[in-house]
């Protein structure tokens, strides 16, 4: 009885339709099919094949509808406008060769569960899921969100690579310029140092060094001249601090030469020593702007003959030999001599001897610490210098003992 009416039934649309060029042209392949009436209806909605009615002549009584069907070979799903075709317990299938619905007798939708009826219109195909339940969901929705992952990912990691090599690269610069900055420095400091090894023995030697400066080579100059535009804060013996600019600084006597202008001294009263060695630097001394901290500064008293008193008679200097009639003073053992002279004498003999006392040169009386400061009329700086020279030559005396 059944497969009477299948055969009543195709005998049917064959005569009633046959193939439908104008579906062709509405076939698209889509990932799902609707899986109920409503869907089924907004789907039919938007494909809108109503509006191509009129330009088809496959069905004539107004049944060229929304299908979603399989492909003939049942591998995708498909919307298609096609004319209602009555499915005989088969799943439905557009063949895009025959231009029509057909049945595929492979799928025997009566034998699913749920089954479907062994009669049923085309365009109802939703209702039986089962036909379509062997096409898999589709993913392209989720690989694409996973490209897109991928690749924000991409760029945040192309990005991230980018800083850390500008970071690597800043960094690198500013190491590079350091180091140039350290070298520039450095060989100089060293240059200095090979030159004041050199000049050590000049201060020790204690020779005249005014002579000596034309001995600096132009080099020195020319490689200081840069650094020295910052100034630099030097401490007096009595711990005043009096900042000079180190601008063309090279020697001992240069540095002297700006701080007496800056300070208003005359020359001779602006000492450079070294109170750790108890010793004067003398004026062909290169100066060590790295080695800044043994430079202390001595400032003289600019008025020594002051306070003393004159006897308005002739004596012979003891320790130059010339005749002084005034501004002169007389030491405990009956000897003159002029502070001025007594000064460079003390400054001669004692700093760097070994010396604890210093003796008249025609009497060999001692001239005591105390009595050296009074005749010599020394500043603040210049009695706190003689004592740092007298402890460190009588550390040296212990020692050679
Ligand atoms: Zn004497």
């Amino acid at each position: 009885m059944i497969s009477l009416s299948v055969i009543v039934c195709s005998i049917v649309q064959l005569a009633s339709s046959a193939s439908c060029p104008q579906s062709i042209p509405t076939v698209s392949v889509v990932p799902r099919c609707p899986s109920n009436e409503i869907e089924w209806i907004s789907a039919a909605g938007k494909k809108n094949c109503s509006a191509l009615e009129k330009y088809q002549n496959c069905s004539k009584d107004r049944s060229f509808v929304y299908h979603c069907v399989l492909n003939k070979n049942a591998t995708e799903l498909m919307e298609v406008c096609a004319p209602i075709w009555y499915m005989s317990g088969f799943c439905a299938l557009f063949s895009m060769t025959d231009r029509r619905i057909i049945n595929d007798p492979v799928l025997d939708c009566t034998k699913f569960v749920p089954p479907c009826p062994t009669r049923f219109p085309s365009n109802e195909s939703f209702k039986y899921q089962m036909c379509y339940s062997h096409i898999k969901l589709p993913t392209a929705p989720q690989s694409e969100k996973e490209e897109h992952t991928t690749f924000v990912m991409t760029v945040i990691m192309a990005v991230l690579v980018i800083i850390v090599i500008l970071v690597i690269s800043l960094l690198i610069c500013i190491r590079i310029n350091w180091k140039k900055n350290n070298n520039s420095r450095k060989p100089r400091c060293e240059k200095i140092a090979e030159n004041v090894d050199e000049l050590d023995e000049l201060i020790i030697e204690k020779k005249d060094d005014s002579k000596e400066i034309d001995k600096i080579s132009p080099v020195d100059v020319t490689t200081r001249k840069d650094v020295e535009e910052e100034v630099t804060n030097f401490e007096t013996m009595s711990g005043k601090n009096i900042l000079c600019s180190l601008k063309n600084v090279v020697t001992i006597r240069d540095l002297r030469e700006k701080l007496s202008e800056k300070e208003s001294v005359p020359l001779k009263c602006l000492l450079v020593v070294d109170k750790e060695n108890g010793v004067l630097y003398q004026d062909a001394t290169v100066f060590e702007p790295c080695k800044k901290e043994r430079y202390t500064l001595m400032v003289g008293n600019k008025n020594r003959t002051q306070g003393f008193k004159e006897d308005g008679n002739v004596h012979t200097d003891v320790i130059s030999n010339k005749q002084i009639s005034h501004g002169k003073c007389q030491m405990c053992c009956g000897h003159f001599t002029v502070p001025e002279t007594l000064f460079d004498w003390v400054k001669d003999k004692l700093p760097g001897s070994g010396d604890v006392e210093l003796q008249c040169p025609r009497c060999s009386d001692v001239w005591e610490e105390e009595e050296l400061v009074e005749k010599c009329n020394m500043s603040e700086d210049e009695k706190l210098f003689l004592n740092c020279v007298l402890e460190v030559n009588e550390k040296t005396k212990k020692m050679k003992q």
